[in-house]
């Protein structure tokens, strides 16, 4: 029998109706079998841990992904796998995070969330814990890595992006097949699953916060730009251009990056689109910025590149290093 640890931190999936008052309040997860009494149908034991306070996720910040990363490291030998119960707004950048502290994963960790609160008659929480418990605890097929599970696909954690506030198909994975898909029966795609990996398990304990996302958009602006290089401390920008990493070609839009790069500013070009990647140099637009030391994140999400940033500036003081390994694909994160 496995043994499996499903981590609660909050959000929608977690809310049930108060038996007295009837209103929507998050649910006490040592009484998962009370609420979800199917599980103990599954082949696995489960046990719980619940965050204290629970939180909505758009209150999601680097302390807490480090506290998931020690709480998995603690608990690592314990267990075969591990569910993390998460609000969606979030849930990609947790994930992203989450890939790169946990370094030589071997085992599942399988986050999932819902559209509806568990308490609601048409709630998608049901399906997807049952499926995430499920997947987790399968003795068929090796699933070391951070995943989300939703609405019945299984993708790579540092692929996704919440597309969607209303319908139950929230994530997308544009340059990513899904991992695994559930109907009447589950169908991994082993071909797309990272191999186990045969070196030592290894949590990292650091994370950069100086670092932000910077959208370009046709009303950018000098001021915009000079205060984005203002920012005191500033380690990291994740620039989203557009299409294949296209930005404006004016010199105060050249100027602004340049003199970001010169403060020692770790710069990536990642793309506005949903899919695809950036290419610079395949149009005049990106040119200027990879001869100025702009870094691909060639088909990297907006949120796997801040991920990365903050994790590679935060555990490695080497710029050479630096640029190495955002140059690399360290946990299946880009093509
Ligand atoms: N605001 C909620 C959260 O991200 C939404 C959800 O869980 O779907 O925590």
């Amino acid at each position: 029998m496995k043994n499996i640890l499903v981590i609660y931190t909050g959000g929608t999936i977690g809310m049930v109706k108060d038996a007295k008052t009837g209103a929507l309040c998050p649910f006490d997860m040592h009484k998962i079998y009370e609420v979800l009494p199917v599980l103990k149908k599954i082949n696995c034991n489960i046990e719980t841990y619940q965050c204290n306070p629970v939180i909505d996720s758009s209150d999601m910040n680097a302390d807490k992904w480090l506290l998931f990363a020690s709480l998995i490291k603690q608990n690592y030998s314990r267990y075969d796998g591990f569910v993390i119960l998460h609000g969606t707004d979030t849930m990609s950048y947790t994930a992203s995070a989450l890939s790169f502290l946990l370094k030589n994963l071997a085992k599942p960790v399988i986050i999932t969330g819902s559209q509806l609160p568990l308490g609601m008659i048409r709630t998608d929480g049901r399906d997807n814990i049952i499926s995430a418990v499920e997947i987790a605890s399968n003795d068929s097929v090796a699933i070391p890595e951070v995943c989300i599970f939703f609405d019945n696909k299984l993708y790579r954690g540092n692929r996704t992006t919440k597309i969607n506030a209303e319908y139950f198909e929230a994530f997308y994975s544009g340059n990513l097949p899904s991992l695994a898909k559930v109907g009447i029966n589950i169908s991994y795609k082993q071909h797309l699953i990272l191999p186990v990996p045969d070196k030592e398990f290894k949590v990292y304990d650091r994370l950069c916060r100086d670092v932000i996302i910077m959208k370009i958009h046709p009303a950018i602006s000098k001021q915009y730009l000079d205060a984005v290089g203002n920012i005191p401390e500033l380690k990291g920008v994740v620039m989203e251009t557009y299409g294949s990493g296209n930005a404006p070609t004016k010199d105060f839009f050249l100027q602004g990056i340049k003199n970001m790069i010169d403060k020692g500013i770790t710069v990536m070009n990642v793309t506005q689109c949903k899919a695809g990647s950036v290419e610079m140099g395949h149009y005049q637009a990106s040119c200027d910025l990879r001869d100025m030391g702009v870094i691909s994140g060639k088909d990297i999400t907006t949120e796997a590149a801040l991920a990365k940033m903050m994790f590679v500036l935060g555990n490695f003081d080497d710029k050479d290093k630096q640029k190495e390994l955002l140059n690399g694909n360290l946990r299946g994160e880009i093509s």
